[in-house]
């Protein structure tokens, strides 16, 4: 098969011997013996870290160094394949000014949908998030959001830092009746909204929320994977970050108790997929890269861990492209399909047949022209 690209989309596919045009006239990327899938996208990235064995401190590095390891991130991600990324958080707005860039093509990055600063309430979570307590605070919140230029809402759930419990408050205090606003908010205004949960009491409340994807869920059930295929909510499952803290543990020697959290967490995901293939639940890659320990520009991992836990190569490689795009609201990308934009990569081999092909990249198109 042969694609023809004109001013950035596909407009034509077909044998190329059919193919009407004059040789003399266009640029020919010789493709025989090779694969062309469209570009992967990275539903949850983090460009403000590098991931690694400190991940969370490297938040606070100071802000110039953030900002120049973001642009610098996100071309090693759009020299993975990566032409479209989700990132789901930053401090200080960076993901939004490194998507502005993007998109204006000051910088060699991949098509960034950005969220601003985590939601999240005041106790729990990071620091550096944007805090609230009550709803008229959490409704302001995501206002500030939507006004300083985020594509989409991001909100953690999670449980009291250590010392901030007040007495009889719940393990969860971003609980259903808050998260219930939020989705309201967001989706009254017309964004997205992804959501943290990464204990057995967040997922439970962000399965049945109607929040457009829940991250990490490695402590889905049954009834929440049920609740997900009603409201059509996407998985990303992030399983690289704990193939990655694993790795580390090792590597820097964790503590015997962390090495224990980090391999607990891992079997859980793996069980949250392989029951969320089975229940049918719209599934989208995200490596979490940089939000957790896992780095930057190795999405091909992600995949691989998907297909481990019992994905059709076929179906990570949807996961990583026209899933995606529904999830990020991509409609005119993640297909191989004449008008859509033509982000595109070239693989050395089959994914179809092997998924570790991913890491096989010969070129990377961006709206037709090569990137990397
Ligand atoms: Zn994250």
């Amino acid at each position: 098969m042969s694609v023809e690209i004109r001013d950035g989309r596909i407009h034509w596919i077909g044998p190329a011997s059919q193919w009407r045009g004059n040789r003399a006239t266009v640029r020919v990327v010789d493709g025989r013996a090779r694969t062309l899938i469209p570009g992967l996208m990275d539903c949850h990235v983090h460009y403000s870290s590098p991931g690694g064995p400190e991940w969370i401190a490297r938040f606070t590095d100071p802000l110039p160094e953030i900002s120049m390891r973001a642009v610098e991130l996100a071309e090693t991600s759009l020299r993975s394949g990566v032409t479209t990324a989700r990132d789901v958080g930053a401090p200080h707005g960076v993901g939004i000014r490194l998507a502005r860039a993007a998109r204006a093509g000051e910088i060699r990055a991949p098509n960034i949908r950005a969220a601003g600063t985590w939601i999240a309430h005041r106790g729990t979570y990071v620091s550096f998030a944007r805090l609230f307590e009550e709803t008229d605070e959490l409704r302001n919140e995501i206002k500030t959001e939507i006004e300083g230029g985020a594509d989409l809402i991001k909100v953690a759930l999670a449980g009291w830092n250590e010392g901030a419990r007040p007495q009889d408050a719940p393990d969860i205090p971003f609980d259903k009746k808050l998260l219930a606003v939020a989705v309201e908010e967001a989706h009254k205004a017309g964004f997205k909204i992804a959501c943290h949960a990464n204990d057995p009491t967040s997922c439970r409340i962000a399965a049945h929320a109607g929040v457009d994807s829940l991250e990490h869920g490695m402590f889905l059930e049954a009834g929440d994977l049920e609740a997900m295929v009603k409201n059509k909510t996407y998985l990303v499952p992030t399983m690289s970050v704990w193939d990655a803290m694993l790795y580390y543990a090792r590597a820097v020697d964790w503590p015997e108790s962390r090495k224990k959290r980090a391999e607990d967490l891992r079997q859980g995901s793996r069980a949250a997929l392989t029951a969320a293939i089975g229940a049918g639940v719209r599934i989208a890659l995200g490596t979490d890269a940089g939000g957790g320990a896992a780095r930057h520009g190795r999405i091909a991992r992600e995949a691989e861990l998907m297909v481990e836990c019992g994905m059709e190569p076929r179906h990570a490689l949807i996961a990583a492209t026209s899933s995606a795009a529904a999830l990020i609201g991509e409609s005119e990308r993640g297909k191989i399909e004449e008008g859509k934009i033509a982000d595109l990569v070239l693989l050395d081999a089959n994914p179809l047949e092997n998924i570790g092909a991913l890491r096989l990249i010969v070129d990377v198109f961006q709206e037709g022209r090569r990137v990397a």
